[in-house]
């Protein structure tokens, strides 16, 4: 089959081209379409595939197999038409920055580390795997050096040399090519085969962000970002501090200590509420009266220790079953209740299927919850 001409290999710019329509072929509710030529990237070392359109038709995903390129599109093209077609430039613009970027990274890893780069995504994630693993100041040294080469504008080049000159050249490779190798050179800083479109000049990068690096496959793996993606990153990043400073009614420079403070003095006044509930605890016990037959408590304290002890305290205030009750009617209650003279094991079935509850425990004390209304919950523990 006829190898499709690769525009996008000498020039990484091109957003138009006109090309023929060698076949096109039904797969699936999609068209499969040769062309003579294309400026499409296919999805290619971890790089997704080039969107755009095919004259009317949207391509959908582009795929390369023994150097010809099929793209499939939505709607069919006549074989022997001259069709134009158009990349979202911008989503491809996006891809050469953080590929160019990915080099800079990987050429400054292996030179300074000895490590190579095992695994490449530039689709909806953004990572590169690495064979060894580094600190995070040393990342940060890589990501100082990145940026610099940025600044300094280097010329990026892509060729295929000859056989002589291949053999002769230092480059970095995922795979042993010996034919048809297509080097990318960043100026004295890196050359790696590579198949993919790059800018022409490391400033129009823009920046180099290594984000997270985790260990990964007995290396590490890291999120980065570059270019238009790293300025949206900062963009949310900066509006999300933006909002937590005025949160916090700090400067954005503050907003970590503005948090701990916070933290602290949350935890401060739960002790404080703690203490208070253990006194209000106090008082409710000391207010039980003296009842004969059943007692019924309803409280607000979530706390089932709470309700054992106040529990404990009524079962000796009354001669029937003390029971207590924590929540609402909208939320249902959780339950403690104690007997002295009463088998609550027994009684508990009762109990729970007369209140849609769930629960049990021992003869003396049982705990629970329901979906009961109070007044339902007091009509029950009335006719026990
Ligand atoms: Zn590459």
């Amino acid at each position: 089959m006829q190898k499709t001409i690769r525009l996008f290999d000498t020039d990484s710019y091109m957003q138009a081209f006109d090309a023929t329509v060698l076949s096109c072929t039904a797969d699936g509710d999609r068209f499969a379409i040769l062309l003579d030529r294309t400026a499409f990237f296919p999805e290619e070392g971890g790089q997704s595939a080039d969107g755009g359109t095919l004259a009317q038709a949207q391509v959908l995903d582009v795929q390369e197999k023994d150097g010809v390129i099929t793209h499939y599109t939505d709607k069919p093209l006549t074989a022997g038409q001259t069709v134009h077609g158009t990349l979202d430039f911008q989503a491809r613009y996006l891809k050469m920055q953080i590929h160019s970027g990915e080099h800079i990274v990987s050429g400054l890893m292996h030179r300074k580390y000895g490590f190579s780069n095992v695994g490449f995504h530039l689709g909806g994630e953004i990572t590169m795997d690495f064979d060894g693993e580094l600190t995070r100041a040393q990342l940060d040294e890589i990501e100082d050096e990145a940026n610099r080469i940025i600044y300094e504008n280097v010329q990026i080049t892509a060729e295929y040399p000859s056989k002589e000159v291949l053999i002769a050249t230092e480059y970095r490779s995922k795979l042993d090519l010996t034919e048809d190798v297509r080097l990318v050179t960043i100026g004295e800083y890196d050359v790696c085969a590579c198949c993919a479109p790059h800018v022409a000049r490391t400033g129009e990068i823009g920046l180099i962000k290594l984000l997270d690096a985790i260990r990964y496959k007995g290396g590490m793996r890291i999120h980065f970002l570059a270019g238009s993606a790293a300025l949206a990153h900062y963009r949310k990043t900066w509006t999300d501090v933006a909002a937590l400073s005025a949160m916090l009614s700090v400067p954005q420079s503050d907003v970590v200590d503005g948090l701990r403070k916070r933290d602290a003095e949350i935890e401060k006044r739960g002790a404080t509420i703690s203490s208070l509930r253990r006194q209000l605890l106090d008082y409710k016990i000391a207010a039980l009266e003296q009842t004969d037959g059943n007692l019924c408590i309803f409280t607000d304290d979530p706390d089932m220790l709470a309700l054992r002890l106040l529990v404990n305290a009524g079962v000796r205030k009354c001669t029937g079953i003390c029971a207590a009750f924590s929540g609402n009617d909208a939320d249902g209650y959780r339950y403690v209740m104690g007997a002295q003279n009463a088998d609550l094991r027994t009684l508990s079935k009762q109990i729970n299927a007369a209140l849609d509850g769930k629960g049990g425990g021992s003869a003396q004390m049982i705990q629970g919850s329901c979906n009961a209304k109070e007044c339902e919950i007091r009509a029950c523990m009335e006719s026990l």
